[in-house]
């Protein structure tokens, strides 16, 4: 028989759970607030159920724990890489690890997430889908990011953001269970509104999200001002044109009101000159929005270069002359620095 895996349900789907294994109710809240606040790394630590009930729960139920391989600390900033292994269960003896990183900026804690075990969108930058997808996370899995990440550094999180390893609008059910549940006022009672969801651009998520009011910062990843280019260095191009990916974060906006956040890439003589900011203006212009300028982190596999200052500095300037919103993201954690998903590769080479 399959076991429950116990810490992706939400509070009535455990009332259900508990119920059928003949426990009052109110057990189930206690073993939510087990789960989810007070963020035990096992049954047996959950001290006011019966040993009994822990028994019952240990014989068919799954408890999902992560368990940090590497934590790399930055002096610079407080920055924090966290690898974990995922449960043996659940990864069927593979051996899989899994990416976070904590960042600690002025308005409170953030934590990057990872949604997917590697990713099959194929992005030519980016270190985590060089090995395709090896599977969806759960929510327990996405949730427990978290929770380790708030136990080990005794700070609360604050913020969460989904730019970790993986497309989240390609694991669309766990996605939105997590996010439910990490919004919980009976959990951690994140707000949805400081949660950021990064994607690609796949509309039907994207309107999916939008659908449920999930009023969460929705980023999308441009990278380039036309399709043409875009097609070079993102595979989803191909499927999907950007007239198509704007058009559904427009719909996004007019449902939620929550403003767009787009994230671009700057390589170095590949989408960074003039003449792209100025495409990039027209493109977004009259949109309320805000682009993260991110110079980009080179890997080894493949040859692309970060932009220099002065080409990063004017892309900005010709931006916010043609009064698009824009920031150049800070570079966070420079002394620990494995670029986005390279962690979890040399972890498995
Ligand atoms: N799949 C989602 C979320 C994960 S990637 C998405 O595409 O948005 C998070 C962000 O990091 C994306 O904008 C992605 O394009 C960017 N990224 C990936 N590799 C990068 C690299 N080497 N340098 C700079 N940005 C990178």
């Amino acid at each position: 028989m399959e076991k429950i895996d116990i810490k992706s349900l939400s509070l009535d789907e455990l009332k259900e759970v508990v119920k059928e294994m003949g426990e009052p109710a109110f057990r189930a809240k206690q073993l939510y607030d087990w789960m989810h606040v007070k963020l035990s790394d096992s049954i047996d630590g959950m001290s006011n159920l019966s040993k009994e009930f822990r028994e019952k729960l240990k014989a068919t139920c799954y408890y999902t724990v992560l368990e940090p391989v590497q934590v790399l600390r930055s002096k610079l900033d407080g920055t924090c890489k966290y690898l974990f292994r995922l449960p043996e269960e659940q990864q069927k003896l593979k051996n899989n690890v899994i990416e976070s990183v904590l960042m600690r900026y002025k308005h409170g804690n953030s934590v990057c997430i990872s949604s997917q075990v590697g990713c099959r969108m194929g992005c030519r930058f980016c270190a985590s889908t060089l090995g395709g997808l090896e599977r969806n996370l759960t929510a327990a899995e996405m949730l427990e990011q978290i929770y380790r990440i708030q136990q080990d550094s005794g700070e609360r999180v604050d913020n969460v953001v989904v730019m970790g390893t993986g497309e989240p609008m390609d694991n669309l059910d766990n996605l939105f269970r997590f996010l439910n549940m990490l919004s919980d006022e009976n959990g951690l009672h994140i707000s949805k509104r400081n949660v950021t969801v990064s994607t690609c651009g796949l509309p039907d998520g994207i309107r999916a999200l939008a659908d449920a009011g999930a009023d969460c910062t929705l980023a999308l990843s441009l990278h380039a001002p036309n399709d043409e280019l875009r097609r070079t260095l993102m595979p989803i191009a191909n499927k999907i044109s950007i007239r198509e990916a704007l058009a559904a974060t427009d719909y996004y906006f007019e449902k939620t009101k929550r403003r767009i956040s787009f994230e671009y890439s700057l390589v170095s003589g590949v989408n960074d000159t003039r003449e792209h900011a100025l495409e990039l203006a027209q493109l977004l212009k009259g949109r309320n929005c805000h682009v993260n300028l991110i110079p980009v982190n080179p890997i080894a596999e493949r040859d692309y270069k970060a932009s220099t200052a002065p080409n990063v500095a004017e892309f900005l300037s010709v931006l916010e002359q043609n009064h698009i919103n824009a920031t150049v993201r800070r570079t966070l954690g420079s002394d620990i620095s494995a670029s986005c998903g390279q962690l979890r590769k040399s972890y498995r080479a």
